[in-house]
């Protein structure tokens, strides 16, 4: 293996984005593999899921939605605690940003470390990122499930399991059969499963198929806009999260040790999977947690930008 650059640091080159309406109240804003947010247009006012990574970015966000509507932002939701996802939260200033009660304690425990690893890890994903006040809070925190009516518009937000991470939280909108899945799902893109429950995915994917989501907005890639394009994203993230994870147990198992592992999953997975955005990037924290799970670690251990490092080197040094 050549050497590799840190995670994404030689990802310089700036993606198209897309401002798709999937329904009256649905819109989603994708780019191409880069994080994605949702939006959801109520009666009375706006919400907004996950943020971008700061809220200079968050400004593009806006800028759509005034597009398409003049009411105010009045929630945020977030998917689950990865900064790319949530630090732009402020740009929207909210009424209220939603979180499941895992999820804030994952900001609680571990939100400090994660800035500032994923802050190394995507340096072209964090525009701006003098602008970003601090840590978000959610200000409503729910167990399991909460309904929220935006006028007449029902919105479930709902834990359908772990799988990215353990507070992982969908947003549901029921009369249309809309669903917005956070990294739950990827499309074209591949999981990152640094801080995942590996064994849990699949039942969590099994969840969601339950649905019957007639439309998907996943973590990364572009809107699903069919029930075949659902079933597709589902059973593309379905299939590397298995297969990474059956491919490191099988190492674990042998004895192997972690770089032989590394390998081996490496090779294995870069015919099928290899042309998703961030298989690089993802491969050596993924293959890091699996053999964590497989072994001795039930729940995934804090990254900070020093252990990213560390392992970076160990791996692809
Ligand atoms: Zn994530």
């Amino acid at each position: 293996m050549s050497e590799k650059k840190f995670a994404s640091q030689a990802d310089l080159v700036e993606k198209k984005v897309s401002f798709d309406r999937l329904s009256e109240h649905a819109y989603a804003y994708t780019a191409e593999g880069d994080p994605n947010t949702g939006v959801v247009v109520g009666d009375d006012a706006v919400m907004v899921i996950d943020t971008q990574a700061t809220p200079v970015m968050a400004q593009d966000v806006i800028r759509r939605i005034r597009e398409v509507t003049a009411k105010p932002i009045r929630y945020v939701t977030l998917s689950h605690y990865h900064a790319v996802r949530v630090l732009g939260a402020s740009g929207y200033s909210p009424e209220h940003i939603i979180a499941s009660r895992d999820t804030y304690d994952l900001i609680v425990e571990r939100g400090e470390q994660d800035m500032k690893s994923e802050i190394e890890r995507f340096p072209r994903l964090f525009q701006a990122v003098e602008s970003v006040p601090g840590l978000t809070w959610p200000t409503i925190v729910f167990e399991k499930r909460m309904t929220l009516w935006l006028g007449k518009l029902r919105v479930e937000i709902m834990q359908l399991g772990r799988g990215h991470t353990k507070g992982d939280t969908v947003v549901w909108l029921p009369e249309e059969k809309i669903l917005f899945s956070g990294d739950l799902v990827e499309y074209d893109a591949t999981p990152y499963t640094g801080d995942a429950y590996l064994t849990d995915w699949p039942a969590t994917l099994d969840a969601i198929a339950a649905l019957g989501a007639a439309k998907l907005v996943p973590g990364r890639g572009a809107s699903l806009k069919t029930p075949a394009e659902v079933k597709a994203g589902l059973e593309g993230t379905r299939a590397f999260v298995t297969e990474m994870f059956e491919s490191v147990m099988r190492g674990a198992e042998a004895g192997l040790d972690l770089r032989s592992i590394y390998r081996s999953t490496y090779a294995a997975l870069k015919p099928k999977f290899g042309h998703w955005v961030i298989f690089d990037h993802c491969l050596p924290f993924d293959v890091s947690r699996a053999y964590d799970e497989a072994t001795q670690y039930r729940d995934p251990r804090i990254w900070t930008a020093q252990r990213d490092k560390e392992l970076w080197d160990s791996l692809e040094g």
